[in-house]
C-alpha cells in the first residue's frame, strides 16, 4: 500500500517514540511499510546508532534511510534546541533527496523537523506532525501565535498569569523553557514552526482521549488555530517501549534489589534522560529521603561541574555516611535505570518525575501516582496539568533559592505514601491506566484514530489533502 516515511528530531525520546508510531501502523496495518530518516552527530551518535542497529534486526518492516553527516561546531550554540534547528534545517537538499527517491505517500515529521514541510511540498507529499508530548503542550504551540500577539514581552519577566484554550492559567514563568525570552532565537524558531503546523494534513498525539479531554476538545474545537482550520487531531498514545526484563547493562541489579521489597513500599525518583541537580540540591533530596523513612529507588546522575576520577564519584556528592545508613531502605543508582520496568514492578508505590511526557505516560500505563518535580523544556505546563487538571500528580514546591528543601522531599513522599491525598492520587491514576489500556484495545480510542489517519493516506483522501495544502 506504500511506504511512510517518518522524520524524528535527532534524540532519543523523540526517535524511540517515533519507532513506537512505526510499530503501531505496522502492527495494525501490515501492509505499509516504514522508513525513518535519521540524523546523527557528535551529541547524540552512539545512543542512536546501537538503538537503529537493535530495531533494524528485530522489526524488519521498519527500515532507516541516514542523512548525510553535516559537521557542526557544539560549542557554537546557545542551547540544545538551537544545535536540533540548525542541524535539521541544514539537511533539508538532503531531506528532498531522500524523499525523492523513497516516493512515501506521506510524511510523518517531528515539531523540530519542520523545515522538511518545504521539501515535502514540492514533491506534493502530505506531511503530518507528530507530537511526542502531550496535548496540553500541543495547546500552547498553536496557540502561540495568539499569545505572541497578545503578551508583548518576555514570559520570563511578565508576572503574570497565561491564559489558553482549554488549559489552567499558566504561570509566565512556568511556560515552556525555549520561549521564555522574547528575543531568543529559540523563541523565533517555535514561533515560526507554531505557523507551520495549521498547514499540515494532520497533527498525531502521543496521548488518548480522556487522559487530557479538556485540552484535546479546545483544539478539536478550533479554539487554537486562529484565522485558518485546525488539521485533524489523531490521538493515538499512549506508544512507549516496552521493557522487557533485564536490559543487560548491568542495571538489572535494581530489578532483583525491587524483587526482595515489599509490595507497594517503593519510592522511585528520577528525572528523565537529561535531568542533573547541583551537589546542595542532591544532598538536599538524600536528606529528605531518609528522614521520610520510605523505601526508595533513586536515580543520581553526576552535575556537570563536577569532576573526578573516582569511580564512586556519588558517594561524594551525597551526605557523609548516607548510603551506609540507608543500605537497608534504599538503592541509588548511578546515570539509568531501566524505568520501564521499574515502574512496572509491584514493589514501586510511587514516582517523583521530571515530568517528561514519556515518564508521565509510562507512569500512567502502569498505575503508579506521582509527585511532580519539573525542570525544563515544557514539564512546568505538563506538571501543572498533572496535579490541577488530571490529579496525578502531588506537587513539590520550589523555596525562593529555587531549590527543593528536605523538609519538601519529606513532606511529599509521605504525603504520596501515606496520606488522603496519596490515596486519592492513588485512585485517579489507577483509573487512567485502565482508560489507557482500554483506549489501545481493538474498538479503543486510539485504535480508531489509527484507522482514521490511515485512512487518510487513501489514494482519493491523500488527493484532496493535497488539493487543500498546495
Ligand atoms: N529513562 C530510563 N531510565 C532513566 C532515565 C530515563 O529508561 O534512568 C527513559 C524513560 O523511561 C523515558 C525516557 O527515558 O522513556 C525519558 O523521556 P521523558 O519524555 O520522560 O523525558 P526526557 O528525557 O525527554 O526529558
Amino acid at each position: 500500500m506504500g511506504t511512510i516515511v517518518l522524520y524524528p528530531a535527532p534524540a532519543m525520546g523523540h526517535l524511540i517514540s517515533m519507532v513506537e508510531l512505526g510499530k503501531f501502523i505496522i502492527k495494525h496495518h501490515p501492509s505499509y511499510s516504514i522508513t525513518v530518516l535519521t540524523l546523527t552527530n557528535s551529541f547524540n551518535t552512539g545512543s542512536i546508532t546501537s538503538y537503529v542497529r537493535h530495531i533494524s534486526a528485530t522489526i524488519p518492516a521498519i527500515t532507516f534511510h541516514h542523512l548525510p553527516d553535516i559537521p557542526l561546531d557544539l560549542d557554537a550554540y546557545p542551547s540544545t534546541e538551537a544545535v536540533i534547528f540548525d542541524l535539521i534545517g541544514r539537511s533539508i537538499h538532503n531531506v528532498a533527496a531522500a524523499l525523492g527517491s523513497i516516493s512515501p505517500i506521506a510524511l510523518v515529521i517531528d515539531l523540530f523537523c519542520t523545515s522538511a514541510m518545504a521539501a515535502a511540498g514540492t514533491l506534493g507529499i502530505p506531511v503530518y506532525y507528530f507530537i511526542t508530548s502531550g496535548a496540553c503542550a500541543l495547546v500552547e504551540i498553536l496557540y502561540f501565535p495568539t499569545l505572541d500577539r497578545d503578551y508583548p514581552g518576555s514570559f520570563r519577566d511578565m508576572n503574570r498569569l497565561i491564559y489558553s484554550p482549554g488549559m489552567p492559567p499558566i504561570p509566565s514563568a512556568e511556560m515552556p523553557t525555549p520561549v521564555l525570552d522574547r528575543n531568543s532565537t529559540d523563541y523565533s524558531d517555535f514561533l515560526l514552526l507554531s505557523n507551520y503546523l495549521p498547514k499540515s494534513a494532520g497533527i498525531i498525539v502521543n496521548t488518548f482521549d480522556s487522559m487530557e479531554p479538556k485540552p484535546i476538545k479546545a483544539i478539536r474545537d478550533g479554539l487554537c488555530v486562529q484565522g485558518q482550520p485546525t488539521p485533524p487531531l489523531y490521538c493515538i498514545g499512549p506508544l512507549l517501549a516496552d521493557g522487557g526484563r533485564g536490559d543487560g547493562d548491568g542495571n538489572d541489579e535494581c530489578l532483583k534489589w525491587l524483587d526482595l521489597q515489599p509490595r507497594g513500599s517503593v519510592v522511585y525518583l528520577c528525572f528523565g534522560s537529561e535531568g542533573v541537580f547541583s551537589c546542595d540540591q542532591l544532598k538536599e533530596i538524600a536528606k529528605g529521603l531518609e528522614m521520610s523513612g520510605h523505601r526508595f529507588l533513586w536515580v543520581v546522575r553526576r552535575p556537570p561541574n563536577i569532576i573526578t576520577n573516582k569511580e564512586d564519584w556519588m558517594s561524594l556528592l551525597l551526605p557523609d555516611g548516607f548510603l551506609e545508613r540507608t543500605k537497608d531502605k534504599g538503592i541509588v543508582v548511578k546515570d539509568w535505570a531501566p524505568q520501564v520496568n521499574v515502574l512496572s514492578h509491584e514493589s514501586i508505590g510511587g514516582f517523583v518525575t521530571h515530568c517528561g511526557w514519556n515518564s508521565v505516560l509510562e507512569a500512567t500505563r502502569a498505575g503508579v501516582p506521582m509527585v511532580a518535580w519539573p525542570l525544563y523544556a515544557e514539564q512546568k505546563v505538563n506538571k501543572i496539568v498533572m496535579v490541577e487538571e488530571m490529579k496525578m500528580a502531588l506537587p513539590v514546591e520550589v523555596s525562593e533559592d529555587g531549590k527543593v528543601a528536605a523538609v519538601e522531599v519529606e513532606r511529599r513522599v509521605r504525603q504520596l505514601m501515606d496520606s488522603e491525598e496519596g490515596r486519592m492520587v492513588r485512585e485517579v491514576v489507577k483509573g487512567k491506566k485502565v482508560d489507557a489500556a482500554r483506549a489501545m484495545s481493538d474498538d479503543g480510542s486510539s485504535r480508531v484514530a489509527l484507522s482514521m489517519l490511515v485512512e487518510s493516506w487513501q489514494p482519493t483522501k491523500a488527493l484532496m489533502t493535497r488539493e487543500c495544502l498546495f
